[in-house]
């Protein structure tokens, strides 16, 4: 397996700029998520490593090769598309095997290899059967056998789990995890889904707009994104977040609500915001409802989630944006129309600054 390096990777369609510059190195072995709302520039940045679109400026590197303006089939590289792209008068076993024949292996190799796919796999008894007498979840199976079976330096995935139905999506979801650690694959792996980008990724490439939002962990999209696209993309409902004005250590907010800065962020606020306006940021589950906290609005809905509520608060009458989403615990006891306290916790707590919409740093 290998490193893939972007360096100030562009294109352009024409006038148009579907990816602006990037730079990205995935590391040997390393599974990354290209996340974004769609025509932020995923799938285009996947078909530029592959070789199947041409950059329009910069380089790509696979291992220690310069590869931009190889060929596809010249980087080594597997590609699994969301169709599952399978030769239909071929048999399972003849589909996954002929990427080897392509490469005039002999015999024993294409033996040894295909009996560690279908082992991985656990698809022994679909190999004779053709394509067409396939689930969508098998096709998909044989389709990632069939990219498996070469041993390529890396895995390019765009949307594979796409077509599945959620259910089945979660076990292919994790199918995929363990061949990517069984294989120790580089991996990059498209997707729209957050959810799928928390659960499948070591690190998330977060784009909007052509742009690259945020390079992380799930941890750190998830707890620490760089700027409020990201926190509002991330999470389901996303970051709740509340605009207010940032006077002498607090921050005033709708429905004279008002949040004491915690100290250890008040010097951050003095040297970064660029006026008083501030957006204060929380997730869900950093609010805790309870008749003591300083923070209060007015109960408009809840939703059962099975392990717990969500509430969703209003700080003030008629204003969408002052509604926050906070967790109660199971059968937590708030009627609609009730007054709700609430507090935060604070090392949970985030701050942005609206006017260029980047996070506040606690490290500068
Ligand atoms: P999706 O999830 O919908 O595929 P994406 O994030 O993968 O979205 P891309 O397919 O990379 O987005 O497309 C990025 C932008 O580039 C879109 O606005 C798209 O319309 C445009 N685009 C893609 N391919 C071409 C092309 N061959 N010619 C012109 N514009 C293109």
């Amino acid at each position: 397996m290998a490193q893939i390096e972007l360096k100030q990777v562009e294109k352009r369609f024409g006038e148009f700029q579907a990816v602006q510059p990037m730079d990205l190195t995935i590391k040997d072995g390393e599974f990354v998520v290209l996340l974004g709302p769609s025509g932020c520039g995923k799938t285009t940045t996947l078909r530029m490593i592959s070789g199947l679109e041409a950059v329009t400026g910069g380089k790509i590197h696979i291992g220690d090769q310069d590869v931009t303006w190889h060929n596809p089939d010249d980087r080594d590289i597997a590609f699994v598309f969301q169709l599952y792209a399978l030769y239909p008068h071929m048999t399972v076993e003849q589909n996954i095997i002929y990427p080897l024949q392509a490469q005039k292996a002999s015999k024993e190799v294409i033996q040894r290899r295909l009996k560690h796919v279908v082992d991985l796999l656990q698809i022994k008894q679909l190999l004779p059967l053709k394509p067409g007498n396939l689930s969508g979840g098998d096709k998909q199976r044989v389709a990632l056998g069939r990219a498996l079976v070469r041993k390529p330096s890396a895995f390019l995935m765009d949307e594979p789990l796409g077509a599945l139905d959620a259910d089945f999506r979660e076990t292919m979801r994790a199918e995929i995890k363990k061949v990517h650690i069984a294989e120790e694959a580089t991996t990059v792996y498209v997707t729209h889904d957050q959810v799928e980008a928390m659960a499948m990724g070591d690190r998330i490439v977060v784009m909007s707009d052509a742009v690259v939002q945020q390079v992380g962990t799930p941890h750190e999209v998830y707890y620490n994104p760089s700027n409020l696209f990201v926190a509002r993309f991330i999470g389901s409902p996303g970051m709740n977040l509340l605009e207010g004005v940032y006077n002498d250590g607090v921050v005033h907010l709708p429905g004279e609500n008002h949040y004491a800065v915690p100290q250890e962020w008040r010097a951050a606020l003095a040297g970064q915001l660029s006026g008083e306006e501030i957006v204060l940021g929380f997730r869900p589950e950093a609010a805790h409802a309870n008749g003591t906290g300083k923070l209060h609005g007015e109960v408009y809905a809840s939703d059962l989630h099975g392990a717990f509520n969500m509430m969703h608060i209003a700080l003030e009458e008629e204003n969408v944006d002052a509604i926050v989403h906070i967790r109660g615990e199971r059968g937590y006891g708030h009627e609609i129309g009730d007054t709700a306290h609430f507090e935060l916790e604070p090392e949970m707590v985030r701050f942005f600054d609206p006017h260029n919409e980047q996070s506040i740093t606690l490290e500068g």
